[in-house]
Formats: structure tokens, C-alpha cells, sequence
């Protein structure tokens, strides 16, 4: 359920109508409903109640501050992948020790930066990982908490660009690479090997794939402790799917039990890393109708988003569902949504059937508030767009529309 619904036939968000925002904050615009976003965490984060554990939200599916800053007050932890996210997390005033450190490319400063900050753990992914965090820690006279991620060989059943935990995916160890980093990290003198962590793919709609890894991982667990090695954390990424669609991915109840089920006794604290499932339908983007324009096989609606804003569906084939901000009850017309961009894959839907949309009228395109604005980049010179958050009657401006200025000025006066 998320707080984007028509009132009287016009677009909500919240309490505010779309068009109020577009005409106060400009097109196009991202649109995140709070409430939204408070009851994806709410309903994820209680969901594994019966279990010690931390939800630390996923930055890179919506990264700003003040989205950070709220997920932050409701007691969630986050999920980073860069330096930079650790400086948005650290911002937004997330404790160091709810920080968990992820991805496959760490550099030497960015090992430093957490090292100094003080995070909880640094999820490893290859052997020369593990030796530069330690190299770096003893550098700085510190023990780096570590977990390992293991690559567990499951298929998820996702888009092959967001499926993460196969073989031939480049994130994680396999199983027996993993024993060799662990044995590593335990005589390592600046390592302290304090978890395991696997993460094997985004958008997933079933359990099942989940269920495999967490049977793989819990295995694993139990050739450690016959090493002698005793964990106390085990993170069991992000991922789980949302609906953009027609998909219908199981509830976050539903996934918390099931994976509580089996995670009782185990007696380590249990990390997840949700992403998408918190910020995705908590978020739309809302355009105009710039111009139409209509050839013998096609028509097109030209619009002022394009796949610098949201890239989804250039990069992935991704459905959003687009809907006319004020819905005129127009016939369908089988359309392309396109933006000004000067790529024939610039498009936010093509071949859908929608009612035919006029010059200046504004449309959304739902399912925006994960992956949008944090893969939005300038290409072709244009600033990227505003963010406002909505909360019940008001809103507010957390992300200013860029300038002209702003394109330029990382590239003068250097
Ligand atoms: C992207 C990512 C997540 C979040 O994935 P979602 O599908 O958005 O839930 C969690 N953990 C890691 C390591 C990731 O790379």
C-alpha cells in the first residue's frame, strides 16, 4: 500500500495534489510520500521482531539525507556500498555502529574513512579485500570487524543485471575461497572476523531463492564453528521484490517469517538490507507533456523526464506504471513515452497503452522512489531534478532542482 492514490479524481500524494507540487516545485519532479516510507520500514522492521536484529536500510536505492535522516530516527541502520554513502549516512546521523560496509571495489581511503568512523563491519568479497582492510588497520593501530560475503550459488529469478549470488556473478567467495579468507582473518592481527554476509540479487518475487542461500549460509556457519570460529553477526542482504507490474512478491510478513523460522537458536544477530521494498512505491516521478507527435506506426508522447532522471527502463527494460496526473477519460492509445535525449533507448515506456495526453498536461511514472533519482545522472547537460518529500497536508524541498551553475562548476576555477 503506499499513499500515492486519486482524490476526487486527481493525484494524491498524501493530502497534496500532484499538480499543487509540480506547479510550486517546477518539472519534472521526484515525489516521496513519508508515510510511505515510514510504513515500508515499519512493516519490514517488525516483521523479524522475534529476532535480535537490525534493519539497515540500503542507501543506494534512494540516498538523500533527509530520507536517511527519518529511516534514521524510526531506529534503522544503513546499508552502504561507497565512501560517499558513508558521508551521507554519517550526515544524516546514523550511528557508526548501525553502518555495515559492502561492495566489491573498497579502496584504501574509503577502508580509512570507516575505519575511522567506526562501523559496524566491512562485508569482504575477495582475499585481496581482506588483506588491504588489514594492512589499513594496523596502519591506523585498529582491529576492523569483518564478515565475509559468500557467493552461495543460487539462481534468484530476477533481471540477469540485478541477480548477484550466482557463480558467475562478481560479487561474494564461493564456499571454499570463503574458508581460506576466514582462516586468513582469524591470524590476521588487524581483522576481527565477526560475521557472514550474502546478498544474492534485487527484485526478487519469491522466498525460495532466500530460503536456499539462508541453507547454505547456515551450513557454512557450522563448518566455521567446527574451525573454532564463533560468529556474532549474520547479514542476509537486501533484495526482496516489489510491485512495479502485475508482480505479487510476498509480503515482508510473510518473508520475515519465514526466514525467523529458520534463524531461531541460531543465536546470532540477524543484519538485513533492505532497499527497494522500503523506498520503491514510496516515491513517483511526475512530468509534463511537452509536445506529441505522431508518425504512420507510432505515437509518441515527447515528456520532460527523460533517461537521465529515471534510467530504469533504458538500463533494464524496467516497467514503471505511468498514469495521467488528472485523468481526462481519453481513449487508450498505444504510445511511446520518450524524453529529449539523444539515444533511441531514451524511453520511460514504449508500446503501452495509455489515454492519449495533451501538450502540458502532467503525467507520473509510479514506482520511482527506489533506484530513480540515486542512478539519475547530467547526461546531455541537464540538471537533475528536484526532490520533495510529502508529509500528510504539507510538504517540503529536500533536494533543490540543479542549476546551469551546477553542471559547470566542478569543471571551472580548478
Ligand atoms: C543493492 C543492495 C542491497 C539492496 O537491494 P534491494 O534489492 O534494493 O533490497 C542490499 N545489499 C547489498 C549488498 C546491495 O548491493
Amino acid at each position: 500500500m503506499n499513499h500515492f492514490q486519486y482524490r476526487d479524481g486527481v493525484l494524491h500524494a498524501e493530502e497534496v495534489p500532484v499538480r499543487t507540487l509540480l506547479e510550486e516545485y517546477g518539472s519534472p519532479l521526484y515525489i516521496y510520500s513519508s508515510a510511505t516510507f515510514r510504513r515500508h520500514f515499519k512493516a519490514f522492521d517488525s516483521a523479524f521482531e522475534g529476532l535480535d536484529h537490525l534493519t539497515c536500510y540500503s542507501v543506494k536505492a534512494n540516498s538523500n539525507v533527509h530520507i536517511l535522516k527519518m529511516l534514521g530516527e524510526m531506529g534503522a541502520g544503513t546499508d552502504i556500498v561507497s565512501g560517499g554513502e558513508l558521508h551521507r549516512a554519517m550526515a544524516a546521523g546514523i550511528k557508526p555502529e548501525k553502518i555495515v560496509y559492502s561492495g566489491v571495489a573498497k579502496t584504501a581511503l574509503e577502508i580509512r574513512q570507516a575505519l575511522s568512523a567506526g562501523i559496524l563491519m566491512f562485508n569482504a568479497e575477495s582475499l585481496d579485500e581482506l588483506r588491504l582492510i588489514d594492512s589499513v588497520a594496523r596502519d591506523m593501530g585498529k582491529v576492523a570487524p569483518v564478515a565475509l560475503r559468500i557467493n552461495p550459488d543460487v539462481d534468484p529469478q530476477t533481471h540477469p543485471y540485478i541477480s548477484t549470488g550466482m557463480k558467475k556473478n562478481k560479487f561474494g567467495l564461493d564456499m571454499e575461497t570463503a574458508l581460506e579468507g576466514y582462516r586468513l582473518a582469524k591470524d590476521a592481527e588487524g581483522l576481527n572476523p565477526i560475521g557472514i554476509d550474502c546478498h544474492i540479487g534485487s527484485q526478487l518475487t519469491s522466498i525460495a531463492p532466500f530460503l536456499e542461500a539462508l541453507d547454505k549460509v547456515l551450513a557454512f556457519v557450522e563448518r566455521l564453528k567446527e574451525m573454532g570460529l564463533e560468529l556474532s553477526y549474520m547479514d542476509l542482504g537486501g533484495g526482496l521484490g516489489i510491485t512495479y507490474d502485475e508482480e505479487e512478491p510476498p509480503h515482508p510478513k510473510e518473508f520475515g517469517q519465514a526466514l525467523s523460522e529458520r534463524l531461531k537458536g541460531v543465536g546470532l544477530k540477524i543484519i538485513l538490507e533492505p532497499g527497494r521494498v522500503i523506498a520503491g512505491n514510496a516515491g513517483i516521478l511526475a512530468f509534463q507533456v511537452i509536445y506529441t507527435k505522431e508518425s504512420e506506426i507510432k505515437k509518441f508522447l515527447i515528456v520532460d523526464a527523460a533517461m537521465n532522471d529515471l534510467v530504469r527502463p533504458s538500463l533494464y527494460g524496467s516497467y514503471h506504471r505511468i498514469a495521467e496526473v488528472e485523468p481526462k477519460g481519453r481513449p487508450m492509445e498505444t504510445v511511446d513515452v520518450v524524453g529529449g535525449i539523444c539515444e533511441t533507448t531514451d524511453f520511460l515506456a514504449s508500446d503501452r497503452d495509455l489515454p492519449w495526453a495533451e501538450q502540458g498536461e502532467y503525467l507520473a511514472a509510479f514506482s520511482a522512489g527506489a533506484y530513480g533519482f540515486t542512478m539519475a545522472s547530467q547526461y546531455n547537460s541537464r540538471p537533475r531534478p528536484a526532490e520533495v518529500l510529502v508529509d500528510g497536508d504539507s510538504s517540503r524541498l529536500i533536494r533543490r532542482r540543479e542549476t546551469y551553475q551546477d553542471l559547470i562548476a566542478p569543471e571551472t576555477n580548478l
